[in-house]
């Protein structure tokens, strides 16, 4: 598979504006697009843009089973009060969760295989039917994403669209709360980038927010947006 060259310039040139981008993308794509949210710290604001270029865009979730409660809550609530059409909760087989981590315990001692099952393989799978995927990452977030574009063209041919990649937190916690969205409820408690509960730490006084995911190891990523 590989990206149509127009449909690559239709969306470059909607780049400056993440409704304009996604609206165009829709109409582009239509089915063939889907949102990747993982409802933290900031996915409200990507999720907002989603709803207001087409909220019967698929907006698809890594059900890890290792989420921290309010994020399950947060994403019920999230999804009413922005009307998104088509929550889609991804899991990971049964069977290879039974069979490659049989205690729940894989994201102890080896966390990259954790996320191999839980998140790339299941991510993998659930989005072949996809041309385009949409992400909430941004150049702001870490030194790995510096370089980060707003449409990406994967080896493989996929689109990534990162509509936010050039927002600081700043920006993105002004247009937040202009738009009067709730916020994730561990935010208040110091966590700046939320993922599973495991691997989650608040991130203290450190400048990068994504400083309390993988605390203490070499981790900074769980290779969904590399895996491609
Ligand atoms: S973030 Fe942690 S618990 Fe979640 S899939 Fe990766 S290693 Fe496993």
């Amino acid at each position: 598979m590989s990206a149509v060259p127009s449909v690559l310039t239709a969306l470059r040139s909607q780049s400056q504006d993440p409704v304009r981008l996604l609206s165009a993308a829709s109409a582009q794509l239509g089915k063939k697009m889907a949102v990747l949210s993982s409802f933290g710290a900031e996915s409200a604001l990507l999720l907002a843009i989603v709803a207001e270029a087409d909220p019967e865009i698929p907006v698809l979730f890594l059900q890890t089973g290792k989420h921290f409660p309010q994020t399950l809550a947060y994403r019920a609530e999230l999804a009413r009060f922005l009307g998104l059409k088509a929550v889609i909760d991804i899991h990971p087989a049964a069977l290879e969760v039974q069979e490659r981590d049989p205690t729940g315990e894989l994201w102890a001692f080896d966390p990259d295989a954790c996320c191999r099952l839980r998140k790339v393989e299941p991510l993998a799978l659930a989005t072949l039917p996809y041309e385009a995927l949409v992400t909430g990452r941004k150049r702001s977030q870490a030194s790995t994403r510096a370089a980060l574009p707003v449409v990406e063209e994967m080896p493989d041919g996929q689109i990534r669209l990162n509509p936010l990649a050039l927002w600081t937190a700043e920006d993105i916690a002004q247009e937040m709360a202009r738009r009067g969205l709730p916020a994730h409820p561990l935010v208040a408690e110091g966590y700046l980038s939320i993922g599973c509960a495991p691997c989650t730490r608040p991130a203290g006084q450190s400048a990068d927010p994504r400083s309390g995911r993988w605390a203490g190891l070499a981790k900074t990523e769980c290779g969904i947006h590399t895996a491609s």
